[in-house]
């Protein structure tokens, strides 16, 4: 086989064992002899083929989040002209907030679309009328025009004796949907929290008699105790109880 190269034009030295490529005639490089080379190619192409074919395919991660293309109502309690329960420094409108903000989060982060009925201190008080009635009207108004899949409304309870603690979730009255949310829920608080034994409970009440999409309502302790006061203003247990609603969420979803 001839070598390549063009020595008039100052190109590199000819070969006798192979090809010669010239690049701008500094740049040399030689290759085998054909037959070896033909190998060295099929053997990249074959290297090639078979790492397509068994390097695990690269899955969209949409694909793979539990919650796509679901759609939750977070509903921290209160807010605005309405604090709720006070207690040994918590006000119920502040605490149910930031428990919403961590529960928005897992929801997302598990692929949902998470509509918040408010994200900071305020009311629905937008026309005059019968103030709860009217505030409580207008929540359930985003939560329906946004045609949320689950609501999750948040509150903390008081009672005027500092004995009475614990978690507990209630669900409408003759809501199938509701009473499995709750109880899935509420079996996620009693094992991640270890500070209730409560029960998921009936009851009636405004948004979850009124909305179309199963729904519950968390009290997540009792700010008339202080030492469960104590831990529901810390972001840590906060935290923690998202995680447990969380928890009760996928449980529902994912129940046979
Ligand atoms: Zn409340």
């Amino acid at each position: 086989m001839p070598a390549r190269g063009n020595p008039q034009r100052g190109g590199p030295p000819q070969s006798r064992r192979g090809w010669c490529f010239d690049i701008k005639y500094f740049i040399v490089v030689k290759l085998p002899h054909k037959p070896v080379f033909l190998l060295l190619v099929l053997s990249i192409a074959a290297l090639l083929f078979y790492w397509h074919y068994k390097t695990p395919r690269l899955v969209p991660a949409q694909a793979v989040l539990p919650l796509t293309g679901l759609v939750f109502a977070i509903d921290p309690g209160h807010g605005g002209y309405d604090p709720g329960a006070k207690g040994y420094g918590l006000v119920e409108k502040d605490v149910v907030l930031e428990i919403g903000f961590f529960l928005r989060d897992y929801l997302q982060q598990g692929g949902a679309r998470v509509i918040m009925t408010r994200d900071r201190d305020k009311d629905f008080l937008a026309a005059a009328g019968p103030k709860k009635r009217l505030d409580m009207s207008n929540r359930l108004r985003i939560v329906e025009e946004e045609g949320a899949d689950l609501l999750v409304s948040i509150h903390a309870n008081y009672i005027s004796s500092s004995r009475w603690q614990g978690s507990q979730v209630f669900y409408q009255e003759g809501s199938s949907g509701g009473k499995a949310l709750a109880e899935c829920i509420q079996a996620e608080l009693t094992r991640v929290l270890k500070n209730t034994n409560r029960q998921a409970k009936s009851g009636n009440f405004f948004m979850l008699r009124e909305s179309s999409m199963p729904g519950v309502v968390v009290e997540v302790g009792f700010i008339s105790n202080p030492q469960e006061a104590e831990l529901l203003g810390k972001p840590k247990y906060q935290m923690k109880m998202a995680w447990a609603i969380y928890l009760g969420i996928i449980a529902f979803l994912t129940a046979p």
